[in-house]
């Protein structure tokens, strides 16, 4: 028995969603430190926590993080059955 997938082509657009909100998160590249900032709302929070990381181990490299949200939308209304 063999199953037929059958997909059919829809245009979507993807854009950036200011409803989701943008966060900054700062990991400490430090090996052996599994210290973060955390979600934070903006980017002075996290940069302001990466320097008080920095002054308390010494620890002086960060990976950064910033996300976003995306919404996804149909860019036609859908087609009804034809067949
Ligand atoms: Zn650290």
């Amino acid at each position: 028995m063999s199953t037929r997938a059958v997909y059919r082509f829809v245009d979507h657009t993807i854009r950036h969603e200011p409803e989701g909100g943008v966060t900054f998160e700062a990991f400490c590249a430090t090996p052996g430190c599994d210290e973060e900032s955390g979600p934070q709302e903006d980017q002075e929070a996290a940069q302001k926590w990466c320097l008080r990381h920095t002054g308390r181990t010494g620890h002086d490299l960060f990976r950064r993080v910033v996300t976003d949200h995306a919404r996804v939308t149909r860019a036609e209304p859908l087609h009804s059955e034809q067949s």
